[in-house]
């Protein structure tokens, strides 16, 4: 059989694209020169991928900062304010994506959103009523040239049409039926422009084809497809889907003029069903994802042989090509950058080059490597521990219940806190200068003793109090100088949870972030963040929040076991932090916050299943954490790209007192929405975008408020900016924080 894979990692084994960029933003290296590194990593992903035999290979899979994003400068969708700039295409594609303050203007950044059910966020293409669609770009024609001169053929990966409609937000009277046709046109040309290049095969990335559709949807998806693959020349096209099945479509999928059918069959729940109970057509390719693109395990060859043989029923073997399930961009690049993990644990791990080495054996048949695939899974060495088992199973119903209820605890709270109205806060962390790296870099390599590390942060908590006290803020931080992340921070310390060195994985932009592993079962030794929450709080007589992550949140940003349910693991966690945020209660903190930044992330991508399959247990979950601390304690959460509109009564009953959540790039819309549903706990919608470095006016930020109070209780609005701060600059930061606390002064005073 052959292989194909969807896409790979593009940051680089080293981050490479990650460094350069950031070097290109501050003006330290030339176009040419970020090109040339740009150059380079492609390079390796193709010609290693080439190496591993891998007989599909994408190019274009590559981006600067986001394919959605390619795909809009692609075709023209760039709204004028990005264009009136100035800029080179280059920096008009990053003014877009990052926001640009400078001599030429001053915009904001495109919205930003998590793709589908990953940690990846996308950028929202934005249409208004002067757009006009147009193939612009040639990105897909230049890389497959280039990879070509690499000595790889490949297929071009493009966002496909339906997904790219679906995902764009129509700001003004123009739908997505409008521009169908046009939008469809300029996708042909671009397919014969491919074509024209000697490019045989193009793959449709169509993500969208997972979630819930209805007649209207697949009326549009029919209407486009018929059209390109009319007009496709002798261009193959490949229908790529991924992160769930197409049951909603499948029979008008197989019934068009595809040449291949990429299928997941890892989170495709119905995936082997519909292909069993419906067939597939003769005369197509199969593209069984069975390969994990999510996850870091090995796959289990034994189970994935018997999905192969079930398929083969229906597909003879020369029309089966086997897959990843969605692209490798959401693993790390390799093991082999992995110098510390214990052979007993790399054993189990595959990254994106190994799994290339995986796909091959499976497709191979490779009877040696099935053996000792076999092997590996009877002897996994595992770390169960029975008393945190016990403990999951002895959790009671009351347990899952915060008393007393909380309009009674808003009362308590208020007069025991006693703050001003519209109480500026953060969201948490403070920049991460390259001295509080270096610190915990040089703690972690045994340079430094753990003496010389704890002086460190403390100074730098105590600057950081004496910083907020200065600029006025109402409830402090204690700035999370501790941690490189919010969640492998509380990964290293809890039992049960592995170590990478370098397993990388993009989570916007050039951001990345490094999972941890779950092993076994999770538990926690000793108090965690205790100690810094109360030497912070012992600096000021402010109220300085305890700084919590919750257990949904370190669930969904870690990678998880395959052999208990998500649900046990949550479980396991919450008891955890539940231990922590007594301890910190009991400690003397009166306001804690547990970040459930990743809450909405996991929600499944199809509505039908959102309480069953998961808000059921992950809701409760977070209840658990906070349920057993008093009434004067103040609980707070906070929420990212909070797409939760939708889901209001759920976090609601998260019965958090305070939620702090990003709300400056989505245009508040999410307030209507809280109005509505009668929103009891307290609210802080973030006032301005910490995702860019543009330094928000207090003008703005009074016209934000202003625009918020007309849609929220004064008594129950709090003043904060939409995330932490640490991947910012110490003067964007101080800058933006003396802005906000002067609008929320203007905000009293009136
Ligand atoms: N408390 C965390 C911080 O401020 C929250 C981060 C997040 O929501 N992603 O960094
Ligand atoms: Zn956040």
């Amino acid at each position: 059989m052959k292989t194909s894979v969807i896409g790979f990692p593009r940051i680089g084994r080293n981050r490479e694209l990650k460094f350069a960029s950031e070097k290109y933003f501050k003006g330290e290296i030339s176009e040419a020169e970020l090109l040339e590194v740009a150059k380079e990593q492609r390079k390796f992903n193709v010609t290693t991928q080439k190496s591993a035999g891998i007989d599909l290979i994408s190019s274009n899979d590559f981006s600067f900062y986001d394919n959605v994003l390619d795909t809009a400068f692609l075709f023209n969708v760039i709204p004028q304010r990005y264009k009136d700039l100035s800029l080179s295409v280059l920096d008009t594609y990053f003014a877009a994506a990052r926001g640009y303050q400078g001599d030429k203007g001053n915009v904001k950044a495109l919205a930003m959103k998590k793709w589908f059910n990953t940690n990846y966020h996308y950028i929202v293409p934005e249409f208004d009523d002067g757009t006009k669609v147009e193939l612009i770009g040639t990105k897909p024609v230049d890389q497959y040239l280039e990879a070509k001169s690499f000595g790889v053929e490949t297929k071009s990966d493009i966002i496909g049409p339906f997904t790219f409609l679906k995902l764009t937000r129509f700001t003004g009277k123009t739908k997505a039926e409008d521009i169908a046709s046009v939008l469809t046109d300029e996708y042909i040309k671009l397919v014969s422009k491919l074509q024209e290049a000697g490019c045989g095969l193009v793959q449709f990335d169509e993500p969208y084809l997972v979630r819930d559709l209805d007649a209207a949807d697949i009326a549009l998806f029919e209407s486009i497809y018929k059209k390109i693959l009319s007009n496709k020349g002798s261009v193959k096209v490949s229908l790529q889907t991924y992160f769930g099945d197409i049951r909603d479509i499948y029979d008008n999928v197989v019934a068009l003029d595809f040449d291949l059918i990429g299928i997941d069959l890892v989170e495709g729940k119905k995936s082997l069903e519909l292909i069993e109970s419906k067939g597939f057509p003769k005369d197509k390719i199969l593209i069984a994802g069975l390969v994990n693109g999510k996850n870091i395990w090995r796959n289990n060859y034994k189970a994935t042989n018997d999905k192969i043989a079930k398929i083969l029923d229906k597909v003879s073997e020369d029309n089966l090509y086997i897959g990843t399930s969605c692209s490798l961009l959401h693993v790390p690049y390799t093991l082999e950058s992995e110098t510390k993990l214990p052979a007993d644990y790399k054993k189990h791990f595959s990254f994106a080059e190994e799994k290339l080495t995986e796909l091959k054996e499976i497709a191979s048949k490779d009877q040696a490597a099935l053996n000792s695939n076999i092997k590996l899974f009877e002897n996994r060495v595992n770390v169960l521990d029975q008393k945190v088992k016990d403990r999951v199973s002895s959790i009671k119903e009351s347990d899952y219940t915060r008393l007393p209820v909380f309009e009674e605890r808003e009362k308590i709270q208020k007069e025991r806190l006693n703050l001003p109205k519209f109480p500026t806060t953060t969201i948490g962390s403070f920049p991460q200068t390259a001295d509080v790296r270096r610190n915990r870099k040089d703690f972690k390599n045994g340079t430094i003793s753990e003496n010389e590390y704890v002086e460190f942060n403390k100074k730098k908590i105590a600057e950081c109090i004496k910083h907020q006290e200065e600029l006025g803020l109402d409830v402090l931080v204690h700035g999370e100088f501790e941690r490189n992340d919010m969640v492998e921070y509380f990964g290293e310390h809890l039992e049960g949870y592995v170590f990478t060195e370098k397993a990388w994985v993009l989570s916007y932009g050039t951001r990345c972030v490094k999972p941890p592993v779950i092993w076994g079962d999770v538990s926690r030794k000793e108090p965690i963040t205790v100690k810094w929450s109360v030497y912070a709080q012992s600096l000021s007589n402010k109220p300085v929040k305890g700084m919590l992550t919750g257990p949904v949140t370190i669930l969904n940003w870690s990678f998880p076991r395959e052999d208990i349910t998500l649900e046990e693991s949550t479980l396991q966690i919450a008891l955890a932090i539940r231990d922590e945020v007594l301890d910190l209660e009991k400690n003397g903190i009166s306001i804690i916050q547990i970040d459930e930044a990743a809450l909405r992330e996991k929600l499944p991508l199809r509505k039908s299943d959102w309480y069953s399959e998961y808000l059921d247990w992950a809701i409760p979950a977070f209840r658990l954490v906070h349920s057993g601390v008093e009434a004067k304690t103040q609980i707070h959460t906070h929420m990212c790209y909070s797409e939760f509109t939708d889901i209001i009564p759920a976090i609601d009953s998260m019965d958090a007192d305070v939620i702090t959540f990003e709300a400056s790039r989505s245009d508040l819309l999410i307030l209507d929405a809280l109005k509505e549903n009668n929103f009891k706990t307290e609210v802080g919608p973030g006032v301005y975008d910490i995702h860019s470095p543009r330094v928000p006016s207090v003008d703005e930020i009074v016209t934000a408020l202003t625009k918020i109070r007309a849609k929220t209780e004064d008594s129950k609005l709090w003043v904060n900016p939409d995330c932490g701060l640490k991947t910012r600059g110490e003067e964007e930061t101080t800058a933006s924080l003396r802005n906000l606390v002067e609008a929320a002064k203007i905000i009293r005073g009136q």
